[in-house]
């Protein structure tokens, strides 16, 4: 059995979902909408599945995606990619896997940020790299130069980021993505940069990708996430974009990952990012709406809520809140009495956790989030 899983538990988002299911509690834990997702790309998708072929799609991904990716980034980035630079993963989740397995070598120091999405810490170890942390605090949750520099080693190859970031809600600033650029440049590391939620920006922010910086067009595989574009969390449609070199080798570890990704579901992504730029912005709008919704609603029963810039995540501060707990117990409390399931900030961190903040998912139904405040008006 391999240490690295031995250890492990179920992933927090798996595991408050189902405390959900098993205690009737409204899942604001696990990031994902309660709606149908847009029509016509589930109708695209239902058209292909019909009417075209079900047999193996080409192993990088269909022509049509790649190039939707690609046009896709041109359009709404302003960078220019080839067809060939992307290719298409089954979910994010497997592009973080192919990348990280194709680039980090055993003894290899990989810088990451906490608060990090669960799946980094335990691919990383699985690769054989070597985790350097950099410990992110809240309000603010900011990147600094001695920060990089601390967590710096001589094997530092590779910087994975996390932009917007999950559970924070934060956006990467443009003084930050300058850091890391130097920072990689002058390290000749290679950056992974998890963009997954590069659409889900509020307030007019506007989503820079670090492959647009100087230096950064040769060096950073730039990961997207059909899923959460589309707010179809369950598609498992994703990619990952680089320099051809960087690119073949991440078509190698891909091909013996999952090799391709259903073909239907890459015919619906494709239709989809070449839907007009109303389709996004109103999007964007209907998300921020139920952010403060949820948002109002939490400050009127005496939360205090940190600025939530971009993703499907809002959270609480427990100590400015006037809660006397931890955040795992308060989510505990939340689920089991209030009948709220959340999830703690703490469950982002592998070493010396942030205890103070809880994370609610707000892309749910009107409805929704005001049943869950109804109940959170109970407090602890
Ligand atoms: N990275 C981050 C930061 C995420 O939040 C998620 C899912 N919410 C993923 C990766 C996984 O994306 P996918 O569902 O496309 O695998
Ligand atoms: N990314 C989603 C979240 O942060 C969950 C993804 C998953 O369940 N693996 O809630």
């Amino acid at each position: 059995m391999n240490p690295v899983y031995a250890s492990l538990g179920t992933t927090i988002f798996e595991a408050m979902s189902a405390r959900a299911r098993a205690t009737g509690a409204i899942n604001l834990g696990q990031g994902f909408p309660d709606g149908r997702g847009p029509e016509d790309v589930l109708a695209e998708a239902a058209r292909a599945l019909i009417e075209e072929s079900n047999q193996y799609p080409p192993m990088p991904g269909t022509a049509a995606l790649r190039q939707a990716v690609a046009d896709h980034y041109r359009v709404h980035q302003g960078i220019d990619l080839a067809f060939e630079e992307v290719i298409v993963t089954s979910g994010a989740t497997e592009a973080l896997a192919a990348a990280i397995f194709a680039l980090v070598s055993p003894g290899d120091e990989v810088l990451m940020f906490q608060p990090m999405y669960d799946a980094y810490l335990p691919l990383v170890e699985r690769a054989g790299g070597i985790a350097k942390l950099v410990r992110l605090e809240p309000p603010e949750w900011r990147i600094t130069a001695e920060g990089l520099a601390a967590a710096a080693g001589p094997r530092t190859r590779l910087v994975i980021l996390n932009n917007p970031l999950n559970p924070t809600g934060t956006m990467t600033s443009p003084q930050e993505l300058a850091l890391l650029a130097d920072f990689c440049v002058s390290h000749d590391a290679i950056a992974i940069c998890d963009e997954v939620w590069e659409h889900v920006v509020f307030d007019g922010a506007v989503h820079r990708p670090l492959i647009g910086l100087p230096g950064m067009r040769e060096r950073t595989v730039k990961i997207g996430s059909a899923g959460k574009i589309f707010s179809l969390t369950g598609w498992k449609v994703g990619w990952m974009c680089a320099a051809p070199p960087i690119a073949q080798i991440l078509a190698k570890a891909h091909q013996f990952l999952t090799f391709t990704t259903p073909p239907n579901l890459q015919a619906g992504a494709a239709y989809g990012l070449g839907k007009d730029v109303a389709y996004f912005t109103e999007m964007r709008a209907g998300y921020q709406r139920s952010r403060d919704r949820l948002a109002a609603g939490l400050t009127r029963l005496g939360y205090a809520v940190l600025p939530s810039a971009a993703t499907y995540f809002l959270s609480i501060d427990l100590p400015r809140s006037g809660v006397n707990m931890d955040d795992v117990a308060f989510s505990e409390w939340l689920v089991e009495e209030a009948g709220v399931a959340s999830v703690p900030v703490s469950a982002f961190y592998a070493r010396d956790p942030v205890t103070s903040v809880v994370r609610l998912c707000f892309a749910k139904q009107d409805s929704t989030l005001d049943a869950a405040l109804e109940r959170m008006v109970r407090r602890p």
